[in-house]
């Protein structure tokens, strides 16, 4: 089967992979039809995710059709279309139990990482019960593709963890499909929240205000005179809410910065290097500080928002290319400023 691989420094190639084989009661074997590529995954090409190894098939998002079952799944049948959880989980462990399940004793992101993952005709999904969601006619494959990770990060580590609530102030700081799929679900979801978007790119901030956002401020024009143009729109009070979704020390010192007295800092993002936490500052001003891997387990409620037309992941996609043109869809990734391009999605 043709794969995706990372080659370690830099480098990933297509190669022809042997298909993939149950290997414990309850695993299933998906043939994959779409897949996304994410920043995670360059994250691991540019060498800052030490778990995951050269020689590893790349991917953690996708949709496919179910190929084969181990005797211990239960709730799936060979040929269903089935959206992939960027995490696997077993979902009876102490840490599954608690919702954690990316911290899952027997699983976790696992796809893409310590496993072989989704960018490949076929994959191996273990604990497929759990993990692996059954799809309904009506939500079409590629906006699907968001739901695996983007939707259900943006969610469970932004507007839960951020405790948004009617009326809130919300500053989302990051324009990457993550910090836009935040907006989308505090517009849908909170209605009377009041959402400002902090980002770089013109071509993104516009389309987050195309998403609703009622401000969208560039930091190219300068981090302090955003600062004060963002908090001045709230009468300098700050936000209730800030979700970090960039993940650099800039973009964590700047969300500090926006927090308002008893405000909460939700941070999404992967950090590969250590932050300033600025309590001479923050000491006194009762904020929370939160921080998250997706654990996947708001994806039933998302396929209902979905199926509902309450959100609409589809509007994230703005690439899809056939996996024979896999590097080119990665190369736009890469290039996603310059190209305008939020989710690249890969059909097989
Ligand atoms: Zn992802
Ligand atoms: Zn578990």
């Amino acid at each position: 089967m043709r794969a995706l691989v990372y080659l370690g420094s830099g480098a990933i190639t297509v190669e022809d992979r042997p298909k993939p084989t149950i290997q414990s009661p309850t695993d299933a074997i998906v043939r994959v039809t779409h897949t996304g590529v994410c920043g995670t995954d360059l994250h691991i090409i540019q060498g800052r995710v030490p778990s995951c190894s050269a020689g590893r098939i790349l991917g953690h998002e996708g949709v496919g059709i179910i190929d084969a079952l181990g005797p211990g799944v239960a709730n799936l049948r060979i040929g269903d279309r089935v959206l992939i959880g960027s995490i696997s989980a077993c979902g009876k462990c102490p840490a599954c139990r608690q919702g954690m399940n990316s911290h899952c004793a027997s699983g976790g992101w696992l796809l893409g990482n310590t496993i072989d993952g989704v960018q490949a005709d076929f994959v191996r999904i273990p604990h497929a019960d759990f993990s692996l969601h059954l799809l309904h006619s009506e939500i079409p494959s590629p906006a699907a593709v968001a739901l695996s990770d983007a939707f259900p990060t943006a969610y469970e580590g932004g507007i839960q963890n951020g405790q948004v609530h009617p009326g809130a102030a919300v500053a989302i700081v990051g324009t990457g499909p993550v910090g836009l799929s935040a907006l989308m679900l505090t517009r849908a979801l909170y209605p009377s929240a009041f959402v400002v978007v902090i980002g770089r790119g013109e071509s993104r901030l516009r389309i987050a205000k195309s998403f609703g956002a009622q401000h969208i401020f560039s930091t190219l024009n300068g981090i302090s005179s955003t600062i004060e143009a963002a908090k001045a729109i709230n009468k300098g009070r700050g936000f209730d809410v800030v979700v970090e979704a960039v993940g650099t020390r800039q973009s964590f010192d700047l969300a500090q910065q926006l927090t308002g007295v008893g405000g909460t800092i939700a941070t999404l993002s992967y950090f590969n290097s250590k932050c300033d936490l600025h309590l001479d500052t923050l000491w006194n001003k009762n904020i929370c500080l939160r921080t998250r891997l997706t654990d996947g387990g708001s994806i039933p409620e998302l396929l209902r928002l979905t199926e509902s037309s309450t959100i609409d992941p589809g509007a994230l996609v703005s690439h899809v290319f056939s996996f024979s043109d896999i590097m080119k869809g990665y190369e736009t990734f890469q290039a996603a400023s310059a190209q305008d391009a939020l989710k690249v999605v890969i059909y097989l």
